[in-house]
């Protein structure tokens, strides 16, 4: 679909997979006018194709829209799109448990201008793809590098969006923390370079003597749409979340003395991502002897019974694709 000053959006339509023509000008390719979307749709074992709480995929590229003075979407339409476009697709969702269709919204300026301002046009697209079980060898827990040198977002900043930009700007970080032998990295905030901000593409917990504590969305963090739904989980569990800052110095005192009892990161990709190794600056911590938690595991189950429709959802997060 594409949207022009003029007329608004417009021109909506479905043509198979191929590249896109774009003016070597266009805004996107100099300034970086692009935000996206992550989401997936499962196939249950009763053949019913389910998307999980897709509302808040649309309100939240609305939320980076604004961010980056892009038009908003009407969010009904942009349901509408996706329920049209994957039950058009229905096969590509696969059959396994385990396995999704994932689904990428993007929309990106495409006026030629050289010169920073906000574009006359934009494009909006979704691509779908099969993508495999996230766990298919089971799940296992990661090696995480707490990330000293660089910083990903600054309140006021774009972190808190789903900003194109935001993912170029980790990049050196992932590569220096896969060069020392870990999977992923933590971000800690960008004036103290002291509280725990997110992980890479997932939002993250940690159990410290019962409570589970994650940090609060202050500006500079994506709102998952996991970590709000591990939120409500566990809030209805009966256990206490703590939405509050937590650095590093405090985590690690946690841990030497024994209370850092899980962590775990949240995302549409990995649902639930047990953390069995932290590396910051000269510690090595160990969590949980690098063992999948029991709370983890329950929260992965949960949330993945309820995204295959297997148990019952009490939250109205499934959206059925007719
Ligand atoms: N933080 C970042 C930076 C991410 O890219 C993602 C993945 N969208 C998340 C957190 C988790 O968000 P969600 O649960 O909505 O996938």
């Amino acid at each position: 679909m594409d949207y022009s000053a003029e007329i608004g959006w417009h021109d909506p339509r479905i043509v198979p997979y191929a590249p896109l023509a774009l003016d070597p000008a266009a805004l996107v390719l100099h300034y970086g006018q692009a935000i996206f979307e992550g989401m997936k749709a499962y196939r249950t074992s009763d053949d019913r194709i389910l998307l999980f709480r897709p509302e808040k995929n649309a309100q939240r590229l609305n939320l980076s829209a604004a961010r980056l003075s892009m038009p908003s979407i009407d969010e009904e339409l942009f349901l509408e799109a996706l329920r049209t476009l994957i039950s058009l697709e229905k096969d590509w969702v696969p059959r396994e448990r385990g396995t999704s269709l994932y689904i990428r919204p993007f929309m990106f300026a495409t006026e030629p201008y050289l010169g920073v301002r906000a574009s006359e046009s934009y494009k909006l697209v979704i691509v779908l793809s099969p993508v495999g079980a996230y766990y298919a060898g089971g799940m296992k827990p990661v090696k995480i590098h707490v990330e000293s040198r660089y910083v990903r977002a600054v309140r006021g900043g774009t972190g808190f969006a789903k900003v194109s930009g935001n993912y170029a700007a980790s990049l050196k970080a992932q590569e220096d923390a896969h060069a020392k032998g870990y999977e992923q990295v933590l971000w800690l905030d960008a004036i103290e370079n002291k509280y725990i901000e997110e992980v890479g593409s997932m939002n993250v917990f940690f159990k410290i003597n019962g409570e589970v504590w994650t940090p609060p969305l202050h500006g500079s963090i994506l709102g998952g749409i996991t970590r709000d739904s591990v939120i409500h989980l566990l809030r209805d569990w009966g256990i206490p979340v703590r939405e509050e800052k937590l650095s590093m110095e405090d985590l690690y005192v946690a841990y030497t003395r024994g209370e850092l009892e899980e962590a775990f990161g949240t995302g549409t990709a990995a649902v639930v991502s047990p953390i069995g190794v932290l590396g910051w600056n000269d510690h090595h911590m160990v969590i949980n002897h690098e063992q999948i938690g029991e709370l983890t595991a329950k929260l992965y189950g949960t949330l993945t019974g309820i995204q295959y429709g297997e148990i019952a959802d009490p939250y109205g997060w499934i959206v059925e694709v007719e």
